[in-house]
């Protein structure tokens, strides 16, 4: 497994794979890696003949109050467990190799990001496209993985692949949950055994609105309402958004007629935690 530091590194390798005719899948991380990176490592096994993986905690996407310095690391044993799943390449660039001295140049959507978690954290997916953008023109893979776990992310990637032309297959990969239906993430670092109980009722509001769907319900209200009720039942938690909507567009819907996301957004003392689902007719 290459372990490679220099944009420049990177680039000839990946030019090297292309004259060598190999199709490269990429999976972009933040590192910390755990059973939902890992799920994302094997599709992009199955989608390519080389398989890049890069860990990168991205100074860009992180608000002046948020958890940048205390963001968990582990790069040992990332790449052990990197290693293990196969993957031939992983990239690890410093802050200043991407972002270096004079760095002035930003890619921004100029709606997607106006909803769900942008609303709250404002620089996030501008951060989150530059440094995607970046990504892409330094691995240049053909195929690029990203969890459904962060939905509003995959639809921003989409949209920006779209608009920008950027010759890449995007594909989503299912959320991968604990036994107990937390949402695998980096931050569930953070959380303390009397934290599981409030950690626990993002998943079970997201269940019981899917229950209520299913059982004939289709007023977004009542629903969001339900779901409301469910989280503030623990005091720890603040509720950041809950919310029905288009999955492409994100705009609210009253009425759960079609395919429609229901995402979740909470502080639990002060970890942000984040959950979505597809609720179906
Ligand atoms: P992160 O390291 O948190 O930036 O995540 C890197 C990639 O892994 C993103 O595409 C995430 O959506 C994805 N991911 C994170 N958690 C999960 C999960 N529980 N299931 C599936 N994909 C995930």
């Amino acid at each position: 497994m290459n372990i490679i530091h220099s944009v420049q590194e990177m680039q000839a390798r990946a030019d090297e794979m292309r004259r060598l005719g190999k199709t490269t899948a990429f999976v972009p991380t933040m590192g910390y890696l755990h059973a939902g990176h890992v799920s994302l490592l094997r599709i992009g096994k199955q989608k390519g003949d080389d398989l890049v993986l890069s860990i990168f905690v991205n100074p860009a996407q992180f608000g002046p109050n948020e958890d940048l310095s205390s963001y968990p690391r582990s790069l040992e044993r990332d790449l052990e467990l990197a290693e293990k799943e196969g993957v031939d390449a992983v990239f690890v660039p410093t802050d200043k190799a991407l972002y270096q001295d004079g760095y002035q140049t930003y890619v921004e959507l100029e709606k997607l990001p106006h909803h769900l978690c942008g609303l709250s954290r404002p620089v996030f997916f501008k951060g989150v496209t530059t440094v995607v953008t970046q990504l892409f023109h330094i691995v240049k893979p053909h195929v690029a993985i990203f969890g459904e776990k962060d939905f509003q992310q995959l639809a921003v990637i989409r949209q920006m692949v779209a608009d920008l032309k950027f010759d890449i297959e995007i594909v989503g990969g299912p959320i991968i949950r604990e036994a107990d239906g937390l949402a695998m993430s980096s931050r569930n670092a953070y959380l303390k055994d009397h934290m599981r109980p409030a950690a626990l009722s993002l998943s079970k509001a997201l269940e019981n609105s899917r229950q209520m769907v299913q059982s004939g319900i289709s007023d977004a209200r009542e629903i969001v309402e339900k779901a409301t009720e469910i989280l503030a039942a623990f005091p720890a938690i603040t509720i950041d958004y809950i919310s029905i909507c288009d999955p492409v567009t994100l705009d609210d819907v009253a009425l759960i007629e079609g395919r429609t996301l229901m995402a979740i957004a909470v502080a639990l003392e002060k970890i942000r935690l984040i959950d979505n689902t597809i609720l179906q007719p």
